[in-house]
């Protein structure tokens, strides 16, 4: 995936993309289709990439163990340089270009960054109830009768300490 940059006028260009995540090598999690917006503002030594992106993503909830679809955003800077690298610079986000060069390759920071955007903590949603501690019931379906104090004794403490914190 790449964005043509031979006979670019200085100033800034806009590019929207809508892509099969297959054809930027994403695999699972990701499916369906990855939207970009990129912004380029050029002059005529540099050119700076802004990139915005949403991708669909399917992950199991860390909580209930449900399958759930979620949308995930991103988004990112880069600097092109029109040039010849200097001796010995190396910095993130920041690439050097031929001054012959015709075209951006952005497919692989789109990979980077929309596996960067995978969250750590996976919840169907805000409010998932999970599963019950003592029968396993998923709770978003309603309660199951399980008495909540006989939680399993290695939640106890935390229980506690919400306990404490809600009574402030
Ligand atoms: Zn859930
Ligand atoms: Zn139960």
């Amino acid at each position: 995936m790449y964005i043509k940059i031979s006979n670019l006028s200085d100033g800034v260009h806009k590019f929207s993309f809508d892509e099969s995540v297959k054809e930027i090598n994403l695999e699972e999690p990701f499916s369906g289709n990855l939207r970009a917006e990129i912004e380029l503002s050029k002059t005529n030594s540099q050119i700076i990439l802004d990139a915005g992106f949403s991708v669909n993503a399917h992950f199991e909830c860390d909580r209930c163990a449900n399958d759930y679809n979620s949308e995930l955003h991103g988004n990112f800077q880069t600097v092109y340089f029109l040039g010849s690298k200097p001796e010995g610079e190396e910095k993130d986000n920041l690439v050097y270009l031929p001054t012959t060069a015709d075209r951006i390759e952005i497919g692989k920071d789109l990979r980077d960054f929309a596996v960067l955007s995978i969250p750590m903590k996976k919840i169907c949603k805000e409010d998932c109830k999970g599963l019950c501690y003592n029968c396993g019931k998923d709770l978003n379906e309603g309660e199951c009768g399980c008495e909540r104090s006989k939680a399993d004794s290695r939640w106890l403490p935390l229980i506690e300490l919400k306990e404490k914190l809600n009574n402030k």
